[in-house]
């Protein structure tokens, strides 16, 4: 199936074409219908797969050509070259469409990224630790939130960061769309599931 008959704006598809992604695969052809209709999703998907497209580009396709007034979706990673490459992906994909994002780790100076959010985003890629961070001061709100992202669910558990996790979770509108991906899913992570899904549609690949 090619991503023209995906559900996509055009801006999208060749957003993806730029890229040289000229077929979704597997995870993408399965993920993107149902995170356009803005149901929950739970996927276990490797690195690799092409999850990041998976969410990206339907996450893009709901941002439409609305400006900010509060971030609208939020991505939550266990690492800040995660974070830092999802963000990448974003732009990548979104290259033909028009939105701003901020990526929150630590390891930086706080300033640029405070001039960030302070100048309003659409998006916000965060590791669990810089958003707390900033969750204790008052220029982040999360209740703009429409869609949350948890990716590589199984590395925030072994890393010791599901308490921050679910701490974010409940910060976010009851009303929101979450998307969790996975490596794999062990009964520890489907608590984790229980807590932040709703009647969510499951993908294996
Ligand atoms: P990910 O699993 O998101 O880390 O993606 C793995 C790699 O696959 C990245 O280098 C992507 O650029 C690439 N990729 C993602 N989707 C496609 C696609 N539909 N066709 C070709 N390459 C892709």
């Amino acid at each position: 199936m090619p991503f023209s008959k995906l559900g996509l704006y055009s801006s999208l598809v060749r957003g993806a074409q730029a890229l040289g992604y000229t077929e979704p695969t597997p995870i993408q052809a399965q993920a993107i219908p149902v995170v356009l209709s803005g149901r929950d999703l739970i996927a276990s998907a490797q690195t690799g797969t092409g999850k990041t497209a998976a969410f990206a580009l339907p996450i893009l396709n709901r941002l439409g050509p609305h400006r900010a007034t509060g971030p609208r979706v939020l991505v939550l990673e266990p690492t800040r070259e995660l974070a830092a490459q999802v963000d990448e992906s974003f732009h990548a994909l979104g290259k033909f469409t028009d939105f701003k994002s901020v990526v929150l780790h630590g390891g930086v100076t706080l300033g640029p990224q405070r001039n960030a959010l302070r100048a309003g985003v659409d998006v916000i890629v965060a590791t669990t630790g810089r958003l707390r961070e900033f969750l204790d001061g008052t220029l982040i709100n999360l209740s703009s939130i429409e869609v949350l992202v948890l990716d590589e669910v199984d590395r925030m558990l072994d890393m010791g960061f599901i308490e921050d996790v679910k701490a974010i979770v409940k910060l976010c509108p009851a009303t929101r769309q979450t998307l969790l991906f996975s490596a794999t899913i062990p009964p520890k992570l489907e608590e984790v599931a229980k807590f932040a899904l709703r009647n969510a549609h499951r993908i294996e690949i």
